[in-house]
């Protein structure tokens, strides 16, 4: 349905037709009716159509106008658009009459791509709790500036036969709005209200439906009693408790077997948020992004949730309610913050089915909150927190997929696999990166069926058929063993990137660094070229010239030994034992005892294992050498997951003021002969000990900790420059989520006059892994050409 108008002119203006293409995130995000009625508002003719990866624009009218119109495009774009280039040429005017919404078909060709999830719009929101509204209460409603996109896409085109809403049928009301390109829902794929849309209700662990007037109340009442109630939502189920309430909190817990891993917590608006956390205005603005992400931020003791929720850390993951349903949860007050977090067990991906929900669940929920709008793209919530003053993504999910991100080189098509734990794939071609969803743990079997699902889905919303795979070193990832099968079966090429050299890599992409750049790797653990753990690694790595793709080791903290291999993860008092006789601390000393007490005979069969290198990896980790240090300052022996100890490091010097760091020297070495130096922390042990001995307070001792490694690291680094005369630093790695770390290597960097770069868009960590494997891929193909 189009309206027809005239243009007016002035008599002296004649006529101009330009043609516009829009190029960027045009689609399904309210685009065309946007133009549409700038069309209309400036009297021009013409039509607009979505095409191939944008939208085609005509319009013809008096200069002036077609000028005001241009203007207006680029300055009231729609919230959830983004314009990546506008091109304009001067095309001969036709005397056409009437602006047009014209079908895809009739541009001849498909337009790609689906938008990004998003979160309930303004306008929206008050028709929600609008008792005069036609949509008031209903859990599902959305418009053409809000809703789901990619979690209910099948696949392309973005239309809604393509969707799970394809079997709601609307109602004439809704349809009249969807038809209708002056208002809000024109074309909004998942529109839908209380005659016509889904619908919810409620049930119990064993799948019997509890009879509910209003199943939002009604489950509304069991959280505030204290029931565990799974809910579904826009990616996934999440398991919800009352974050107020310690008992329900602690239950919750118990049933999942995660004691000590931090929850996210739902808060009702910005007003809660401000109540729970100390905010910064640009978390703030985080937090209210349409993306909605998990946002780490400073908790504000006694704001009334439950200790239970984050123990042993002084931050909370806090997010706002994104979709209808939520919002509900909260509206009548008597739910101050939820607890929302994945439905799943460890770390298998989120259950998005009903029956898979219950069967899956049913030990840990004791009730459901379901509904029939089916989700066909497993998506767990996105975290991300304000690190050195800007944002950092940590876990790429809903909100951000599949959007993709910039690559500075020109890549044909490619699949790069990522790595083991907290995997993500891409996709890329040209210059584009398409990341998957954080997938988990590529672990078992689960994990693996999500891999493939999500793969299958990105390649055909894409249309890419990669020419080569892309993949770990490590010979045990799951995902390289797939990799190369996948690949074989298709006769495709591989190409093996050391796992920091990715992550480097990557942070260079991103910020768009060819030529060559200083990498800091600070990470957990990583297959290095040696067949040895790295983890604290200074690299010489290029994206382009001489040998592109290619990466040189310049120096990395000395070797320790890790007894048992993974079990000195999970027992990081394991890596103090290793650290303190590689430091040539005598096994009878007074400060391996302590270390050891309580632990003699475990000890003595550890340190046979390490004499013997039996079943002992070395690392070079940095991660390692954080959790040997928080095993020594907070006598913590068992971690519940990766991290949680040098986590915890952190967050007791939070407010410790910055002091001189432990020593940490520079050793051996030969560049010309391409021998890495070692970052020796014999001297950083002795004085860590030695304050420990007097009793310095803990926090003065990780404030320490953490100046003495960025120092140490910066030393390096002004080695590396020395040497070979790179003045760019690039630094990537897990130990990047810790922003205490973050600030001071960026502080003492630029000190130094070094440039320096840190992953935004992109996760430091394992998640960012894949997107740095594209950059090395792209660039190795391209200089075999
Ligand atoms: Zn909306
Ligand atoms: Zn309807
Ligand atoms: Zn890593």
């Amino acid at each position: 349905m189009t309206e027809e108008t005239q243009p007016k002119q002035k008599p002296h203006e004649v006529p101009q037709r330009r043609g516009v293409l829009v190029r960027g995130v045009v689609q399904g995000v309210g685009f065309r009716p946007f133009i549409y009625r700038l069309a209309l508002e400036e009297d021009l003719a013409g039509f607009i159509g979505n095409d191939t990866d944008g939208v085609t624009i005509e319009v013809e009218g008096p200069e002036s106008r077609v000028d005001a119109f241009l203007e207006r495009l680029r300055a009231q774009a729609p919230p959830l658009s983004r314009i990546d280039s506008i091109e304009v040429r001067e095309i001969a005017a036709t005397g056409e009459t009437g602006f047009r919404i014209v079908a895809s078909e009739v541009l001849g060709r498909v337009s790609t791509g689906i938008p990004a999830d998003a979160a309930t719009c303004a306008d929206c929101l008050r028709e929600l709790l609008d008792p005069q509204d036609r949509r008031f209460g209903y859990p599902f409603l959305n418009c053409t500036n809000c809703g789901p996109r990619f979690t209910i896409t099948r696949q392309i085109p973005y239309d809604r036969p393509q969707t799970s809403m394809a079997r709601f049928k609307m109602c004439a009301a809704c349809q009249a709005e969807y038809d209708d390109p002056l208002n809000r829902r024109f074309h909004a794929q998942p529109n839908a209200c209380w005659d016509c849309g889904p619908s919810v209700w409620l049930v119990c662990a064993d799948g019997n439906a509890i009879s509910a007037d209003n199943p939002v109340a009604a489950t509304v009442d069991r959280l505030v009693s204290g029931e565990i109630v799974a809910i579904k939502g826009v990616g996934g189920f999440h398991l919800s408790v009352n974050a107020a309430n310690q008992a329900a909190v602690m239950r919750l817990r118990e049933r999942k077997h995660r004691y000590g891993k931090p929850l996210a917590v739902m808060v009702k608006d910005i007003e809660a948020a401000r109540e729970a956390c100390v905010l910064t205005p640009a978390e703030e603005a985080l937090l209210q992004t349409s993306a909605r992400p998990i946002v780490l931020a400073r908790a504000i003791e006694g704001c009334g949730i439950a200790e239970g929720v984050a123990p042993g850390v002084p931050w909370l993951g806090l997010f706002l309610p994104y979709a209808p349903l939520q919002h509900l949860l909260f509206a009548d007050g008597r739910l101050k913050a939820l607890v929302m977090t994945s439905a799943n067990l460890s770390e298998e991906p989120i259950a998005i089915d009903n029956d898979e929900a219950l069967a899956r669940l049913g030990a840990i929920a004791d009730a459901f909150l379901m509904h029939d709008r089916e989700i066909l793209q497993r998506c767990d919530d996105s975290v991300a927190a304000l690190v050195d003053g800007a944002p950092q993504l940590i876990r790429r999910a809903r909100g951000f997929v599949p959007l993709g991100v910039e690559l500075p080189l020109d890549s044909p098509p490619l699949l790069a696999v990522g790595g083991h734990l907290k995997n993500v794939f891409a996709l890329a071609q040209g210059r584009r990166v398409y990341q998957s969803q954080h997938l988990g743990d590529l672990e078992n079997l689960t994990g693996l069926e999500f891999f493939k699902e999500s793969l299958d889905h990105l390649m055909r919303t894409f249309e890419i058929e990669p020419e080569a795979v892309v993949h770990d070193m490590h010979p045990g990832y799951l995902s390289t063993e797939w990799a190369k099968e996948w690949a074989r079966e298709r006769g495709l090429p591989l190409i093996a990137v050391q796992h920091h050299h990715a992550h480097v890599a990557g942070c260079m992409a991103e910020h768009g660094l060819t030529g060559e750049a200083i990498g800091l790797a600070l990470d957990g653990t990583g297959y290095g070229t040696d067949g040895k753990i790295w983890g604290g690694e200074v690299l010489i790595a290029r994206l382009d010239g001489a040998n592109p793709g290619e990466f040189e080791r310049f120096a990395h903290l000395e070797y320790v030994p890790m007894a048992g291999g993974d079990a000195a993860v999970k027992e990081p008092w394991r890596m103090a034992l290793g650290a303190l006789v590689t430091a040539g601390f005598g096994v009878d000393s007074a400060e391996v005892e302590t270390v050891i007490a309580g632990k003699e005979r475990e000890a003595r069969i550890l340190l046979r294992m390490m004499e013997r290198e039996l079943n002992t990896p070395i690392t070079s980790s940095l991660g390692r050498l954080f959790d040997a240090a928080a095993a020594l300052v907070l006598g913590r022996r068992v971690v519940d997951y990766e991290a949680q100890a040098a986590i915890e490091l952190e967050g007791i010097s939070l407010f410790a003021e910055e002091k001189s760091g432990y020593a940490i020297e520079l050793e051996g070495g030969n560049w010309a002969k391409r021998e890495p130096m070692r970052l020796d922390t014999r001297e950083l042990w002795r004085e860590l000990l030695k304050d420990l001995q007097a009793g310095v307070g803990k926090a003065q001792i990780g404030a320490r900790f953490h100046a003495g490694v960025a120092e140490g690291f910066v030393k390096a680094a002004m080695a590396a420059r020395k040497a070979t005369g790179v003045g760019q630093v690039a630094m990537s790695g897990g130990c990047l989520h810790n922003h205490r770390l973050a600030k001071l290597l960026r502080e003492k960097l630029e000190a130094e006059g070094f440039r320096v770069y840190l992953p935004r868009k992109v996760s430091p960590g394992d998640g960012g892994l894949s997107y740095g494997q594209v950059a090395v891929g792209a660039a190795r193909m391209a200089g075999r050409t």
